[in-house]
């Protein structure tokens, strides 16, 4: 399979260059140039495979002239070794929890995964790789701990000063050995811009092998389609159209069930769910794309102001506005509306979810047609992870689970930076 730049199709490379590089000339995304369809026996036989056996069948499908199978198998068992279960709470809706992996986010699958295919990519190169990452809080953690202590990658990390939780920061700054964790003097975007330019700075790429581990790499993004074909799989008999609500920011995760439906995966419809940032319903609603500056608010892992996903959708969708909107509808909401979410999924169903999937579960209440789908809301992250805002509705602790709570004992391992480039630029040629 080739992989093209979006920002420059003439421009193919292969699937290890496309994952190294991560981006293209002109910060063009990597796209494979065909997507493979999946056959009618196996979504007939879907509802009787396990989280693994969809992972395998998935990935070959995409990898398997680039990789052996065996290797493919063997990163599937590995990346995929927690549950991702769909919760029925009614007649027909359903949240699909993508929290159970070791840092409670749903970025450990694509993370997990993304390890894996890096460490069959680069057991020959001679040199190190430093994988470069933003982080607004859950992709630290999930890509640290997906490489942590990987031999020939060090992972330097970029989070911005003040705007994560205390869990997430923990999850970041406590590992050392090879995980680097750089606090910056400003917001996500400042993070995300000066990564970008890091990776064009020809003086850098000189001294460094850089790669990103953020939703931009096709190795973190595709293999998040597999869950949403594990969802469907735990369906009961029967059910009805499928509607997928999911929390977005940088818009990969629906990135990855679009390019699920486009491999022949039956879901009817998806929603798009953002907070104040809601720069993709707008594009829905107007057909006018137009960042703006970022807001801050509860679901802090959402606050994008500028979705670097963005031009994967469009490309699924041939640049038609038109089109994207028959198969995605754009919803939003604010942190008080997100509140009276999360206090509603407690008193109604008994569901303590997290303030991201809080707000997938209200684009669901708010879509008309709801009653002829099953639906479903995607849960992002574990509610632990964001105790600050859920205790202070609730008034009821929220119990950490056992594996994360030592983590606070831990001390704080951390660089302080200014949002300039110069900086990142003068610690990665120090
Ligand atoms: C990263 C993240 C999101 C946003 O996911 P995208 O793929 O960037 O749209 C939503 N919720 C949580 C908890 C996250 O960590």
């Amino acid at each position: 399979m080739n992989y093209f730049n979006l920002n420059n199709t003439s421009e193919k490379v292969d699937l290890k260059t496309a994952i190294l590089k991560s981006l293209g000339s002109q910060e063009g995304l990597y796209m494979p140039e065909s997507l493979p369809q999946l056959s009618k026996k196996y979504f007939e036989n879907i509802h009787q495979l396990t989280l693994q056996e969809i992972g395998y069948e998935v990935a070959k499908s995409m990898f398997q002239n680039d990789i052996d199978d065996r290797a493919i198998r063997d990163i599937v068992e590995e990346a995929l070794n927690f549950e991702i279960p769909l919760r029925r709470l009614s007649k027909n809706l359903h949240v699909l929890e993508l929290f159970h992996g070791p840092t409670l986010a749903f970025k450990d699958v694509g993370a997990r995964f993304m390890a894996g295919l890096f460490a069959h990519f680069i057991a020959q190169e001679k040199k190190e790789t430093t994988i470069l990452v933003a982080t607004s809080g859950d992709t630290g953690g999930a890509v640290a701990s997906a490489f942590y202590k990987q031999v020939g990658i060090t992972v330097v990390i970029l989070y911005p000063k003040g705007k994560v939780s205390l869990l997430q920061e923990k999850q970041l700054t406590t590992l050392g050995e090879n995980i680097i964790a750089l606090e910056i003097d400003g917001n996500f975007d400042d993070c995300q811009a000066i990564v970008k330019r890091a990776f064009l700075d020809e003086d850098i790429n000189k001294v460094r092998n850089l790669t990103s581990a953020n939703s931009i790499n096709f190795a973190r993004l595709f293999p998040q389609s597999i869950y949403y074909h594990f969802a469907f799989a735990q369906l009961r008999a029967n059910h009805k159209p499928v509607l997928i609500s999911v929390p977005s920011g940088n818009f990969g995760n629906l990135t990855a069930g679009l390019i699920a439906k486009k491999m022949g995966l039956p879901i009817a419809h998806f929603i798009a769910s953002t907070n104040e940032n809601h720069i993709v319903p707008t594009y829905l609603e107007t057909g006018i794309f137009e960042p703006q500056p970022t807001i801050y608010t509860i679901s802090n892992a959402m606050d994008v102001s500028k979705p670097s996903n963005f031009p994967r959708m469009m490309h699924l969708y041939n640049q038609s506005a038109e089109a994207l909107r028959k198969d995605i509808s754009g919803w939003w909401c604010n942190d008080a509306i997100n509140k009276k979410g999360i206090l509603e999924l407690l008193h109604k169903y008994q569901y303590q979810a997290d303030p991201h999937g809080a707000i997938a579960y209200l684009a669901i209440e708010a879509f008309a047609d709801k009653e002829n789908y099953d639906c479903i809301f995607v849960e992002t992250a574990h509610p632990a992870k964001f105790p600050e805002s859920i205790e202070e509705l609730t008034n009821e602790k929220v119990a950490i689970p056992t594996a994360l709570a030592g983590l606070f004992e831990k001390p704080k391992k951390s660089i302080t930076m200014s949002n300039k480039f110069e900086s990142l630029k003068d610690y990665l040629l120090g």
